[in-house]
């Protein structure tokens, strides 16, 4: 750790959730415990959103010698699957994280939330409504105008007690009935005036089959699966907040020991030019505007890893953000800045041109190949070096050559020099173009004098460019990626879907790259900066006869410049 960093690090202040849970340990509540959780529900890949949940959970645990625990919120079988539940568990270890013991399911729950149902039943708590959903929701009032009751909602106990049974075995049809806490229809807070606590639902449920008929709503079962979990915070988004005294209020209910989990909400991520709801990531998918929920334009954790960010990049991210209490939203370039500044120190350099023009070094010997060595990683001095081969026929940059170049074109036309990368100084001499009049090769002459790196008197170049040597050269597929939306807020329009700011640019596959030898056998994930290009990531599309690189990012950073 530098000086700067560990000054930085004592300075670091506490954000308020870190304050709550120091206060909490001091004064000895729970034992001093501390026992977070990430509950995701299974019914979507997570995002970049959840990673700052998880990063929060998981270091808030580490933090203070606790635990978390990962419990799928799994109330919903209609929407769930396994598959999500399984890349959940993937992504959450990807970012570097393990949870507490084997993960937990809200389903686990059923039989316990079941009985204090009944209790609540007995206790004159709770009824059953034998109204359609609309009408529920026409009685609740507004904000400022109180609900209605009910006219189920002074049944009796027995009453109640036979028709939930009934909606238990599955008696009725979907939603002819639900089960509704017996709270206060004129409360202030609409939450309050008798929630759903079961609504009926004849589903296959991935874990619990058909056994239930009935599923608990999220409100019934998520203070309730803390406080089984021995959760102390339950760190959630503010949108929560309004849920927090229902939260309570249901844990009065069931229990009577000093133990309680806590909730406590923070403000949830956005980024700018990006959607972060699950649903509308599905609709992406299942409409096929994206390849699927790892396509590296996903704001995903799986799309973002087949993109090339790494776990580190995200976690430094989700710990420069911080925690906030109210809602705001991030530049997405400072996510690009993350990971840029993470490939800058690990990514070995390499060559590769995307769009290859022909380059003819005419007074170079025939048939000849001499061996250069670049540096790896000019920010990793334990990166070393490489060769890679260099003779008679290159590939260069088509952008790198201009016939009628503008005044401050240091790049490569006729008549100028420039230098080959580690190589020698060249000078344009002459180029040929066919009937359209797109060039076709460049011919160069070379001066043996100019090799870099001799120590010798060079000549004053002013660019310096990529290139590949022709004949070893390997073929390659690479995908440049932009923004997959070309609005700031895609889905802050009121009267405009969000699928009407696509960016119509957001993918440009090339397929006739070159690129040098040894990327001829990259593995899916291997990351390099194509130099002068970007950081690339080899994707799994790669096979024995063609690597794929997906551009992470390029080399620009707006974001710093920006903010400077
Ligand atoms: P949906 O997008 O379907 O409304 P969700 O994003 O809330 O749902 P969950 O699976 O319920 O999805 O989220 C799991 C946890 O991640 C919750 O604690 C939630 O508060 C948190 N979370 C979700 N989105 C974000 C976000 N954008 N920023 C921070 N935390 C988030
Ligand atoms: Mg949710």
């Amino acid at each position: 750790m530098s000086v700067t960093e560990a000054f930085e690090k004592e300075k670091k202040v506490l954000n308020f959730i870190e304050t709550i849970v120091e206060e909490d340990i001091k004064e000895g509540k729970n034992d001093s415990r501390i026992h977070t959780r990430f509950p995701p529900e299974p019914n979507g890949y997570l995002h970049i959103g959840h990673a700052k949940a998880i990063c929060l959970n998981f270091s808030i645990a580490q933090q203070y010698n606790g635990k978390c625990n990962l419990r799928f919120d799994d109330t919903n079988p209609e929407k769930e699957d396994v598959e999500y539940v399984d890349s959940i568990m993937d992504d959450v270890r990807w970012l570097g994280f393990q949870w507490e013991g084997e993960p937990h399911y809200a389903s686990d729950y059923f039989d316990q939330l079941y009985e204090w149902a009944l209790k609540m039943i007995r206790d004159g708590k709770a009824y059953v409504d034998d109204q359609p959903q609309e009408t529920i929701s026409q009685q609740r009032g507004t904000p400022t105008r109180p609900g209605t009751e009910s006219p189920y909602r002074n049944r009796s106990v027995a009453e109640n007690m036979e028709l939930f049974l009934q909606m238990k075995n599955g008696d009725f049809p979907n939603g002819a009935r639900v089960l509704r806490a017996k709270i206060d229809m004129t409360s202030p807070n609409m939450h309050m005036r008798d929630p759903i606590m079961y609504r009926i639902i004849h589903a296959e449920h991935q874990r619990t089959g058909d056994k239930w008929k009935i599923y608990p709503m999220y409100d019934f079962a998520h203070g309730q699966s803390d406080y089984i979990e021995g959760i102390t915070h339950s760190l959630c988004t503010l949108e929560f907040e309004v849920h927090r005294p229902l939260y309570d209020w249901f844990l009065d209910q069931v229990i009577d020991t000093k133990y309680r989990p806590r909730q406590i909400e923070f403000a949830r991520l956005n980024l700018s030019y990006t959607i972060m709801s699950k649903r509308k990531l599905l609709e992406l998918v299942q409409k096929g505007i994206v390849s699927g929920w790892d396509d590296p334009r996903m704001p995903t954790i799986a799309g973002l890893r087949r993109r090339g960010y790494t776990p580190e990049s995200i976690r430094v991210f989700a710990e420069r953000i911080g925690i906030a209490k109210r809602d705001n939203t991030i530049d997405v370039g400072l996510l690009e800045f993350s990971i840029r500044e993470d490939l800058n120190k690990t990514a070995p350099r390499v060559m590769g041109v995307i769009d290859p023009v022909k380059l003819v070094i005419t007074n170079y010997p025939e048939g000849e190949l001499e061996q250069i060595e670049l540096v790896n990683n000019p920010e990793d001095a334990e990166s070393g070096s490489r060769t890679v081969p260099f003779g008679k026929e290159l590939y260069i940059e088509r952008e790198d050559f201009m016939i009628d170049p503008p005044k401050k074109y240091f790049r490569l036309s006729p008549g100028n020099e420039v230098r080959l990368k580690g190589a020698y100084v060249v000078r344009c001499e002459n180029f040929d173009r066919d009937q359209n009049g797109e060039v076709t090769t460049i011919y160069c002459s070379y001066n043996p004098e100019t090799k870099s790196g001799t120590g010798a008197q060079q000549p004053k170049v002013k660019g310096t460019l990529h290139w590949v040597e022709a004949s070893t050269a390997v073929d390659a597929e690479v995908r440049l990626y932009d923004r997959l939306f070309s609005d700031e807020d895609p889905d802050g329009h009121k009267d405009v879907d969000f699928l009407s700011f696509l960016n119509p640019d957001s993918l440009k596959i090339l397929k006739t790259c070159k690129v040098e030898p040894m990327l001829g056998s990259v593995k899916a994930g291997d990351k390099f900066q194509f130099q002068r290009l970007g950081y690339f990531c080899a994707d799994k599309d790669s096979d024995n006869d063609k690597p794929v690189f997906n551009r992470t990012v390029s080399l620009k950073d707006n974001w710093a410049k920006i903010n400077k």
